[in-house]
């Protein structure tokens, strides 16, 4: 941005006030909202061509790892999770925060469950590409976790990761040994 521009509205070109001149970049409120409302949609369309991305890319992963989702899992099952170590203690994914009522799928729906689906099969949504601990929920709800006496819990690395919003800890938190 030069400084001749500087004076105008980056969005409506109309002169900006000289006393907010070096403070802002819109000649108000409206067109500030309506810049974040088209960042907003901006990171949507980028969020849905990178979730169409990995589906493509990992077709092939996502199959295998269907098949073995449905080999581990027992007959009540019908969700899973997938765990990551924090370094202090694991995460379970999907990743919804308490206020959200909602949360994106890699299949561009939304889903209020704090669980991946096994039927329909939902691809996991992680922050990181490295080793998650999977874990099934029972197909009924309130869908409680099912004890690892029922099915012990397995390992597999993920190898995609998505933005995941309202995470409950940095992810440069998470310790290098367990990165890919
Ligand atoms: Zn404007």
């Amino acid at each position: 941005m030069s400084i001749t521009d500087a004076f105008f509205c980056v969005l409506c070109g109309v002169a900006i006030d000289p006393k907010h001149r070096l403070s802002t970049r819109y000649c108000g409120r409206k067109c500030r909202n309506k810049a974040t409302n088209l960042q907003r949609r901006e990171e949507t369309l980028a969020q849905r061509s990178a979730a169409e991305e990995i589906l493509g890319r990992h077709a092939l992963w996502l199959k295998q790892f269907q098949l073995e989702l449905l080999r581990h899992a027992p007959p009540e099952a019908g969700g899973y999770q997938a765990g990551l170590w924090t370094g202090r203690e694991v995460c379970w994914f999907p990743w919804l925060p308490k206020e959200a009522r909602y949360r994106n799928t890699l299949l561009r729906t939304r889903s209020r469950y704090r669980f991946f689906t096994l039927y329909p099969f939902e691809p996991p949504s992680v922050p990181l590409e490295t080793f998650y601990r999977i874990r099934y929920v029972q197909a009924v709800p309130p869908h409680p976790e099912l004890p690892a006496s029922i099915v012990p819990e397995w390992f597999i690395s993920i190898p995609f990761a998505v933005r995941i919003h309202g995470l409950p800890f940095p992810l440069k938190s998470i310790p290098r040994t367990i990165r890919r």
